[in-house]
């Protein structure tokens, strides 16, 4: 099917990257190509857009000092290894225990497992029906020895937001360092790391419609990591390797648009989604939300249909032309349910019966309609092949 005939709604897996990031990006592949080590001029360039992109960034999380305090990295997945393989190796004498939430990223959970059979200690945090995560039970894991908790600001799967500020005032009191994976939530939630006590902030170009390939780690001045990527030297000695400069740069221009239309975005994308959100569980019995019913990201809505899968609702929206997800595109090719939905408390049946639609930049109200069109039909023709279904469902 031809791209501008189908209906994108599944932004969290992938988003279009902005064409004014492209032109941004341009002259640092054509012209201003040096390598930042250089001390020519051509080299200057490329440093001078380094240095700025870094403030640019730096300055959208309200980073104290940009210049020391933003790494760049290969991605969000690489910013999560740093914070966490890099504190943790860095720190071992003072304790080995760290603390993750059960929402993760499949990311962190695997970083964490590797962690695990390198002699550190790991808890889980549980979440509650509506995946945020309980402060007292974090409390109740911290234990002498516990140098680092990682809880991500939003989740991936079902949008629900977590209380960051109150974690990392916590953290901060217990003297433990908090590494916060932000990549759900950029752009669509206002972040400050002085005020919420974030030590280590993982941000990935592409979920702001930048390049993908690109990533940063935010590390408080004072903060120690041991590098996991050896080498020229570059970026404070933590992340080797020539800087991609041109998607550097195309990661600061999302950002700066970014900034310019987060509160219409904002705005925009929460009334998509509330009217998704009302629509479906009006209009289509048996259905229920995923997810915090208030405190979610604005471009979320996530479902489960009772005597459904999801990825037969999938391949029957692909036929009309309506591209969206069960979940995380990262785990989306294993028979597994989401380890999210199941740490919700949900059985594995209903896990499998959840469909996730993410918004973006270029959504618009007739995608919203084509989707709300196609899906009660969709929901009763899966139902009524069933055998799970229950008369009174349909
Ligand atoms: N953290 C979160 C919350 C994610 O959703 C993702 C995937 N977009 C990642 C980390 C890893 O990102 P990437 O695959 O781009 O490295």
């Amino acid at each position: 099917m031809e791209k501008d005939k189908i209906a994108y709604l599944d932004y969290q897996s992938a988003k279009p990257v902005d064409p004014e990031v492209i032109e941004a990006m341009k002259p640092y592949m054509l012209e201003k190509f040096g390598n930042a080590s250089s001390l020519h001029e051509v080299g200057d360039w490329s440093t001078e857009a380094l240095e700025a992109s870094r403030k640019t960034i730096g300055n959208f999380i309200n980073a104290k000092d940009p210049g020391e305090e933003i790494i760049f990295t290969s991605g969000a997945t690489e910013s999560n290894n740093l914070a966490l393989i890099g504190y943790a190796t860095r720190t071992k004498q003072k304790g080995k225990h760290v603390i993750i939430s059960e929402v993760e990223h499949i990311s962190i959970h695997n970083i964490a497992k590797y962690l695990q059979k390198n002699g550190f200690d790991v808890s889980k945090v549980p979440v509650d029906f509506n995946g945020t995560v309980s402060l007292d039970k974090l409390k109740e894991r911290i234990k002498p020895g516990t140098i680092l908790i990682s809880i991500q600001y939003a989740n991936n799967e079902i949008g629900t937001i977590q209380p960051i500020a109150e974690i990392g005032k916590l953290a901060r009191e217990k003297g433990i360092i908090f590494h916060v994976d932000a990549v759900a939530a950029e752009g669509q939630v206002p972040i400050d790391v002085q005020k919420e006590n974030i030590d280590m902030l993982t941000l990935s170009s592409n979920d702001i419609y930048g390049p993908r390939g690109v990533g940063v780690l935010y590390v408080r001045k004072g903060v120690l990591l041991s590098p996991i990527i050896i080498g020229g030297g570059q970026e404070r000695g933590l992340r080797s390797g020539t800087e991609d400069v041109a998607g550097i740069v195309g990661m600061a221009k999302a950002v700066e648009i970014t900034k310019q239309k987060m509160d219409e975005e904002i705005t925009r994308l929460q009334e998509f989604r509330d009217k998704i959100i009302k629509t479906v569980l009006e209009k289509i019995p048996r259905s229920h939300l995923n997810g915090h019913p208030v405190n979610r990201l604005p471009n979320n809505a996530h479902f489960r249909f009772d005597f459904i899968e999801g990825e037969s609702m999938l391949l029957s929206f692909k036929e009309k032309g309506i591209a969206i997800s069960t979940g995380s595109a990262c785990s989306s090719k294993t028979l597994e349910p989401s380890h999210t939905l199941i740490s919700l408390g949900l059985l594995h049946e209903e896990a499998h019966g959840s469909l996730e639609v993410t918004m973006g930049r270029w959504t618009t109200a007739s995608d919203i309609d084509a989707f709300l069109e196609a899906l009660p039909g969709i929901v009763k023709r899966l139902r009524d092949l069933s055998p799970l279904t229950k008369r009174e469902a349909c």
